[in-house]
């Protein structure tokens, strides 16, 4: 540890505190860096009692070895001299701003995810944050206590040298010109003592460079509200007033029915009365635009993101936590900013994937913020216009959950023509195309109208193909020549015309060139192909992480968009966020159903997410537009109901379906993933699990299933076999308290090289 000062080991040492008055000392809470549920408690040596805050990184004793592990202080307290509670032993202070809220709250989220706390914490104070602290020194003081005993000649150097003043370790040695043994010696007579502490890192006046000018009169702070805005607001802020202000408003809107205007004024009233407010976003690059619009309407206002630089995240925090910005607009992690005074939370399109982390804590930002709502009694407001099915339910079975309806667009805002296309037959496939006769005529206008269009596949459920990262050949079959595609189940290739099956080659099969294999979406492969060939002389531009790695990458792109630099934009749902572009007249979905076939019971909804998304997407002022949904097949309900924007209609049936199939929200899940490359390992302890698992659930709660373990979807990730068990029971059923209570007994911990348990489920594959 950076200045890490080690006490000698030692069993006898630690059981005597340095110092600290007789009866009482402090006691630090600590997160042990170990696969460990519990905090544990340990004594502070009076030397550190400065140092040793929440958030602070300390070394301690830990397990039977009594082996030196890391933690992270979580809270400090004043106890009763316990005789067997062992001292922390090395100290390195962190941020100061870990409050006792953001501790109970991360707590929580060990407890509701099954994450050990040191691992909670870690993810959301990263080891950038943790630890590379700017200053930290240590102060010399002399105690002024008598010497017994004779002095050296060295050590009354030193005691002249400080005087009564306290200086910093490292100068009194400097000066005096003794080494750090003189100074031990000293302390272990009680004569002088040391303290490290933190030192205050100087708060950054302007964090954001758009900060500075934000906060000008914007166009749209001139709009009258239309009622239901007018009511949301009311709403809002009439909670806000509260002195428990703790609700969850579902702000349910079609698209263009102005819910940002509602968020930004309800965000201005807590600011008036002097909170902070956080508005989390999905995690998309693309989202860049909202966010600048938005931020312009605020004078204090943050960016967090993941990609921020740690020194500027450092700074960032720092200012937040010193009350010195009013609104934290960020991503998923943004949820524990750490507002001394927060006033509301805001989920933009809580409905999002992307508010779940994916690995642990398992956390859902939007789970998490309903709950630091509750600890802190905010209002936590929801948008959507397609709420998750887990909202919906919640609305209509807990009582904290206020649903607030706009039912209209705001003036001006139109619908586009909406218009069902199919691609034509699949038996054909190969021949035809990826665009249908519909989409490609709607395509043709747009080019002759000198207009844009944009073309969104969605990324799964497609074919993959393998393609040659060096020289870009393609694998093809060897008898027919047709792509050959990826099965990720099977880890085969097939090709779709002539049925060959074949074992993916390792390596490009121009033996000259001999490059590394990628692979590679076959339907926007076959888009951007077909494009091409029929319009030649259109500009277009591929957004997908194939060709963006950066988040600025996608800026440029966008902007030269925007510029009317290409035609038409391709890309991934992604692309129809919060995107708004005047000269848009097309947005097609190209193959909208061919996510229902994925293997997720969440398929249903994610189409119809990405069919509203779409729709309200292309219904933007200027002019008539059109959206096209092509479907591979016969169009479906859901289709159907999207199309008519029918969201209420879809959450009924798709509720009925989930209740039936016992799936979320009608029963609470948990995900129990297993991962090992020794070929059968992860099956036969996934077996061994379960059997176990179950049969000591038939005594936790009647209704708690375990179900038999199954490979997972995509059976193989790197070099790892994948299995997994699905537990499932009714609300109350308690499955954290169930595993928790599995997870001690040690012989049920499963002997592979990956086990993951993800509370609530997200991913599905
Ligand atoms: P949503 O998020 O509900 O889809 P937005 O918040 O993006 O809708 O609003 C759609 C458009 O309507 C935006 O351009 C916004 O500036 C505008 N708008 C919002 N409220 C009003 C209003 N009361 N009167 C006129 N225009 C509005
Ligand atoms: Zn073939």
């Amino acid at each position: 540890m950076g200045n890490g000062r080690q006490m000698p080991r030692g069993r006898q040492l630690w059981l005597v505190p340095t110092g600290g008055q007789a009866g009482r000392h402090l006691v630090a809470d600590v997160a042990v860096r170990a696969p460990t549920r519990h905090t544990q408690a340990f004594a502070v040596p009076d030397e550190w009692r400065d140092a040793v805050r929440p958030g602070a990184t300390v070394r301690v004793p830990y397990g039977r070895g009594q082996r030196i592990v890391e933690g992270l202080c979580l809270r400090v307290t004043e106890q009763a001299w316990d005789s067997t509670r062992l001292p922390i032993v090395g100290v390195q202070p962190g941020p100061p701003w870990l409050s006792e809220q953001l501790v109970e709250l991360a707590l929580w989220v060990s407890d509701y995810y099954l994450c050990p706390p040191w691992k909670t914490l870690a993810a959301f104070l990263p080891a950038g944050l943790r630890k590379a602290r700017p200053r930290v020194a240590t102060y010399v003081r002399a105690t002024g206590a008598a010497p017994s005993g004779s002095l050296t000649a060295r050590q009354v150097l030193l005691l002249t040298t400080l005087g009564d003043q306290e200086m910093r370790r490292a100068d009194v040695l400097a000066r005096a010109g003794v080494s750090a043994a003189t100074l031990r010696g000293l302390c272990r007579r009680g004569l002088v003592e040391c303290r490290t502490r933190a030192e205050p890192a100087p708060v950054p006046s302007a964090l954001l460079p758009a900060a500075a000018t934000g906060g000008a009169a914007s166009p749209e702070d001139a709009y009258e509200l239309t009622p239901g805005q007018e009511a949301a607001v009311r709403q809002v802020c009439a909670a806000g007033e509260q002195r428990d202000a703790f609700r969850v408003f579902v702000l349910f809107g079609v698209p263009g029915s102005g819910k940002t205007e509602v968020y930004v004024r309800a965000m201005r009233d807590a600011i008036r009365r002097g909170r902070q407010v956080v508005l989390l976003i999905p995690e998309i690059a693309l989202a860049t635009q909202i966010v600048d619009r938005l931020a312009r309407r605020f004078q204090r206002v943050v960016v967090l993101h993941s990609q921020l630089p740690p020194r500027v995240r450092r700074a960032t925090l720092a200012a937040i936590a010193a009350g010195a910005v009013d609104v934290v607009i960020g991503t998923r992690s943004a949820v524990f900013a750490p507002c001394p005074k927060l006033g509301l939370i805001v989920v933009d399109e809580e409905q999002e994937g992307s508010f779940k982390n994916l690995a642990a804590p398992y956390y859902h930002a939007r789970d998490v913020a309903i709950k630091r709502g509750q600890l802190e009694r905010v209002p936590v407001l929801l948008g959507s216009a397609t709420p998750a099915l887990e909202t919906w339910y919640n609305v209509q079975h807990r009582s904290h959950f206020q649903l607030i309806h706009l039912p209209e667009r705001v003036p001006g805002a139109s619908l586009p023509t909406v218009q069902l296309a199919q691609r034509g037959s699949p038996d054909v496939e190969p021949a035809c195309g990826v665009l249908g006769p519909e989409l490609r005529a709607a395509v043709a206008e747009t080019l002759d109208a000198g207009q844009q269009a944009i073309l969104l596949y969605n990324r799964r459920g497609y074919a993959v193909f393998l393609r040659c990262t060096r020289c870009g050949l393609i694998v093809r079959c060897e008898r027919c020549g047709a792509h050959l595609v990826y099965h990720r189940v099977e880890h085969v290739l097939k090709c779709h015309r002539c049925a060959v099956r074949t074992p993916p080659p390792a390596h490009c099969l121009d033996s000259t060139c001999d490059g590394r294999l990628g692979q590679m979406g076959l339907a926007i492969q076959r888009l951007e192909e077909d494009l091409r060939a029929l319009f030649p002389q259109a500009r277009l531009l591929r957004l997908d992480s194939d060709t963006m790695r950066r988040r600025e990458d996608y800026q440029t792109a966008l902007g030269r968009f925007e510029s009317g630099e290409a035609d038409i934009l391709l890309g991934t749902q992604m692309v129809a966020k919060g995107l708004d572009f005047p000269r848009v007249r097309l947005a097609g979905v190209v193959e909208a159903d061919a996510a229902l076939s994925l293997p997720d019971f969440r398929a249903a909804e994610k189409v119809f997410q990405l069919i509203v998304q779409v729709v309200g997407r292309a219904g933007r002022r200027e002019g008539p537009s059109l959206a096209i949904v092509q479907t591979r097949e016969r169009p479906p309900a859901v289709i159907a109901h999207a199309l008519r924007l029918d969201y209420e209609t879809f959450a009924a049936q798709e509720l009925e379906l989930r209740r039936r199939f016992s799936f979320s929200p009608a029963v609470r899940m948990v995900r129990l993933l297993l991962a090992d490359r020794r070929p059968y390992r992860a099956r036969d302890e996934a077996e061994r699990l379960a059997a176990v698992l179950r049969e000591r659930a038939g005594r936790a709660h009647a209704r708690l299933r375990v179900d038999s373990p199954e490979p997972c979807v995509i059976r193989r990730r790197g070099e790892l076999l994948r299995y997994q068990i699905l537990i499932r029971g009714p609300q109350g059923a308690r499955i954290q308290e169930f595993l928790d209570s599995a997870g001690r007994d040690k012989e049920l911990a499963p002997r592979v090289q990956r086990f993951t348990i993800d509370v609530d489920p997200v991913d599905w594959l």
